[in-house]
């Protein structure tokens, strides 16, 4: 990268990468159970032979998340920027591997193995980051702060939540860069040079349904049946349309879009007959334009020939950042219309959503331009799955879905898919933006 005048032997740190990632791999941190304590214990060692300290934070049952700072050096000038990522992994089905899942391999210069692309691969590169800062004595002008949770992917209660109750220090943060977003490699049928930058995401609200009845002999129905109810209440849930609705950076993603020529730029993001009608023609479009209902579990009946007396449902929302989640439940309330279902909310939070306003975008997309030439561009996204950094937008920082990496679909699909892989070239292209890109934000001058 022509403009940063340290000189970094990108060869070298791409090798390093590589190998400490085929390691981080190999440290099973499947989620349940997560175990995540060898992976922060591997973490806290590869810190230590940069002469970097690190805290563990114990959570119990080897639920272990770490941090590692690298102050400021002379006088403060800005608040902590926070290299997130989490240690845990989903589950893999190796039957359906061409490679054991956690073997680490390298073939043809892909690394392969769950957690590669979430998140394994970006936790590297943003040690590598806090390597890099390190080895090159930056003049920090803010903090640097590395942080690897546990339980991401079971919602955060041994992780990230269990941070911000035992160490709020953490969270006083002006910037945070985590996943939520990659960039694709091919867009619409083209090619394409798009790095995805996440401002926001959907927010869950994770609901259970419970319908109270009466048992009986199933010979001789008598219209109490709990199941019966329950599968009515879903159904008409299932049945009910949302209304469709414009975020900020959902808006932001279509007008880049069009700037680009991948949109008609006759389109007018605004006109919702047109954005619905799109919508209704492509799943990912429609879930970040809408809030979202879907039935994940039923649960009821112990024998053919007997009425159940109660019967259960899970169903899995996912909000909009600008709805109300309990104005949401009310209406859910109003859809099922049976006092006799009881809804309990079992989870809940509100993503909050970071301004694409900053300094810190303004960079992204400098750096992004300067490495990948003037084609490339760096648009806005709303994810449909939330991250960890919702606890960060909540404790006052932007926080960005930002991996740098330029993916095709078919990798893309191998995110809680079989065969998850990451090229090496693309380990190499993140770990060059994301270093710049925090050289610039955290750096005098
Ligand atoms: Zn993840």
């Amino acid at each position: 990268m022509s403009e940063s005048p340290i000189a970094i032997d990108w060869d070298e740190v791409t090798a390093e990468a590589t190998e400490l990632l085929c390691q981080y791999i190999r440290i099973d941190t499947t989620n349940p159970p997560g175990a995540e304590e060898a992976g922060a214990l591997f973490l806290r060692d590869a810190l230590a032979r940069e002469g970097i300290e690190s805290e563990l934070y114990d959570a119990g049952d080897s639920r272990v998340s770490l941090s590692a700072r690298l102050p400021a050096t002379g006088a403060v000038g800005a608040k902590p920027l926070v290299l997130l990522s989490h240690i845990d992994v989903v589950p893999a089905e190796p039957e359906h591997w061409q490679v054991p899942p956690f073997s680490g391999a390298v073939i043809d210069d892909v690394i392969w193995g769950r957690g590669t692309l979430d998140m394994k691969g970006m936790g590297i590169m943003e040690l590598m980051v806090m390597a890099l800062a390190k080895r090159h004595e930056l003049p920090l002008e803010r903090d640097l702060l590395f942080v690897a949770v546990a339980d991401e992917e079971e919602g955060g209660i041994r992780g990230v939540h269990y941070l911000r109750e035992h160490a709020p220090h953490l969270f006083d943060a002006e910037y945070v860069f985590n996943e939520g977003a990659y960039g694709y490699r091919e867009f619409m049928g083209r090619e394409a040079k798009i790095v995805g930058f996440g401002p926001s995401e959907k927010s869950p609200c994770w609901v259970r349904l419970i319908s109270r009845g009466d048992p009986g002999h199933a010979s001789v129905p008598h219209g109490r049946n709990a199941l019966a109810r329950l599968v009515r209440a879903l159904a008409r849930l299932d049945a009910k349309e949302h209304e469709i609705g414009l975020t900020r950076p959902v808006e932001g993603m279509l007008r880049t879009l069009m700037q680009q020529g991948f949109v008609d730029d006759g389109f007018d993001p605004s006109d919702t007959e047109t954005l619905a009608m799109l919508a209704s023609a492509d799943g990912h479009l429609h879930a970040v334009t809408h809030d979202t209902v879907s039935i994940t579990g039923l649960h009821s009946g112990q024998k053919l020939n007997v009425i159940p007396a109660s019967a259960e449902a899970t169903i899995d929302c996912r909000l909009l950042p600008t709805s109300d989640p309990r104005a949401f439940v009310e209406e859910l309330r109003a859809v099922i219309d049976d006092p006799e279902i009881e809804l309990d909310v079992v989870y809940q939070h509100n993503s909050g959503e970071s301004s694409m306003d900053t300094p810190a975008a303004a960079v992204v997309e400098a750096v992004v331009r300067e490495r990948l030439g003037e084609d490339a561009f760096v648009m806005p996204m709303l994810s449909p799955g939330f991250t960890d950094s919702h606890a960060y937008r909540a404790a006052g920082a932007e926080a960005y879905g930002f991996t740098p990496w330029l993916l095709t679909r078919e990798e893309l699909s191998t995110i809680h898919g079989h065969n998850e892989r990451v090229s090496i070239a693309n380990l190499r292209l993140g770990t060059e933006i994301l270093f710049e890109v925090v050289r610039r934000l955290a750096c005098r001058g």
